[in-house]
């Protein structure tokens, strides 16, 4: 297949460049900038149209609930949702399936699962919950590591079947997964803090505000500062998910060890916008103060938060309506909404030049996750994911036109700048905007991380 009449985002380029590329066994096997691509048989010819072609972003942060809560979402609507919105592939958390990724064996059964339904690639993350962090912990991690691109864990949980690591808990997880070179992802806000908080404000109050001031600014930063400080310690690789405080941010981005991301949720709304929406908005952590937003997204451009996921959890119209914001869902349907809003806000709107935007949205979660020998660029020899978009187009977020089972949205009616109209996953269209999602569930293949890197040894993240 060669693709015509595109501009390309290569790597090193701060400008979009004409050019053709060719497509062969789903891999990029041949750029040409400024030339013509001879024909040698290609069955295949796509005129481009003068759109963008950008390498398809990595969403690596999703729950997609399958198996066991499929009325929630399952991986062919979540995987589907995020093809419509240019994301080529996404990598599952494992607390909210059942059963949960915690082991080779629970691994293996939802690997059967959902390879039969995902249209984009994908990649796992492996748990380990407070329950775990027993004789078992070592064999635990030892069995995932080559399975998982990461392995996440929870400093404060809503969830019985998977509680939270306390301190020096992480510290024996961190000791184990760091002989593996595994990074341990965190969901980070302080038990402490959120525990003694939140029986006071749910008494006196039952909107956004008081859910925020239950886990506010101090309750993330405190648990950054401390599991940082166990990572850099033990020089184990750690990720700090869905960051939405400046501070903890500013923490995160002095560790040698650490990575962060953020979310557009902490981009676009505060804790006043919370009041306002409600539940549609309701995610843990809360949206913060209202200082946070613009400066997360100037950390984002500069290079100080490493890359953007959507977190992507939606809850049914009965979970987000239970009648008290204390027990309505905790989770907003970020999938198709990722790569189109950091696209409006943050390149089109000129915020991060063209490298830094394909950094946060592709190659850098490629290269920490250990798939950039698959991932993350437009270079010869990588799979052919793609996006094709229209920067001169626009879209407006309608959660009732998603192919996610989730429809609510906190971003229900925002417009953005540009518009995606196709996305390629190793060559195939897997979405575009004439005929919307398409391609056969299954097409999505499982991705594991690069062996040579992982035996190489942990290097740091940072400097
Ligand atoms: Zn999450």
């Amino acid at each position: 297949m060669i693709i015509r009449n595109a501009f390309l985002a290569l790597p090193g380029r701060d400008e979009l460049v004409a050019g053709e590329l060719r497509v062969q066994d789903g891999k990029i096997a041949e750029i040409g900038v400024g030339r013509a691509l001879e024909s040698q048989g290609d069955a295949d010819i796509v005129n481009a149209e003068g759109l963008a072609v950008l390498p398809g972003a990595i969403d690596a942060h999703v729950h997609f609930f399958d198996p066991g809560y499929n009325h929630k979402e399952d991986f062919l609507h979540g995987s589907g949702a995020s093809a419509s919105g240019g994301v080529t592939t996404v990598v599952d958390m494992p607390d909210t399936s059942e059963p949960a990724a915690i082991d080779a064996q629970s691994i293996r059964e939802k690997l059967e699962v959902v390879s039969a339904r995902s249209l984009v690639d994908f990649g796992f993350f492996g748990g380990i919950s407070g329950l775990l962090c027993d004789d078992q912990l070592s064999r635990r991690v030892a069995e995932m590591a080559p399975e998982v691109l990461g392995i996440k864990t929870y400093a404060t949980s809503g969830s019985v079947q998977f509680p939270r690591v306390s301190n020096h808990q992480y510290y024996q997880v961190l000791r184990e997964t760091r002989r593996h070179n595994c990074i341990v992802l965190v969901h980070a806000e302080d038990y402490d803090y959120v525990s003694g908080a939140t029986p006071g404000e749910r008494e006196h109050g039952d909107g956004g505000l008081a859910f925020y001031r239950s886990r506010p600014e101090a309750a993330e930063t405190l648990s950054v500062l401390t599991v940082t400080e166990i990572a850099e310690e033990l020089g184990a690789p750690m990720h700090i998910v869905h960051l939405g405080t400046i501070r903890a941010a500013e923490i995160v981005a002095k560790c040698r060890f650490v990575s962060g991301e953020t979310c557009p949720q902490y981009l676009e709304f505060d804790c006043h916008d919370f009041e306002r929406i409600g539940a549609p908005l309701k995610i843990t952590p809360p949206v913060k103060g209202p200082e946070n937003r613009a400066v997360l997204l100037r950390m984002l451009a500069e290079g100080q938060i490493d890359f953007i996921a959507s977190d992507h959890a939606p809850g049914t119209h009965e979970e987000k309506n239970t009648g008290s914001i204390w027990t309505d869902y905790a989770g907003i349907p970020g999938a198709p909404t990722l790569f189109p809003y950091i696209l409006s806000e943050g390149y089109l709107s000129g915020v991060m030049g063209l490298q830094r935007f394909l950094e946060v949205t592709s190659g850098n979660p490629a290269r920490r996750y250990r798939i950039a020998d698959r991932k993350g660029a437009l270079a010869e020899g990588l799979d052919a994911d793609l996006v094709f978009i229209d920067t001169a187009g626009s879209s407006v977020v309608r959660g009732e036109e998603s192919f996610s089972k989730g429809k609510i949205t906190p971003f229900e009616g925002k417009e953005l700048r540009g518009k995606v109209h196709r996305t390629m996953v190793r060559g195939r269209t897997v979405f575009d905007s004439e005929h919307g999602v398409m391609g056969e569930p299954g097409t999505g293949q499982f991705l594991r991380p690069d062996p040579k890197l992982r035996s190489a040894g942990v290097q740091p993240w940072r400097g």
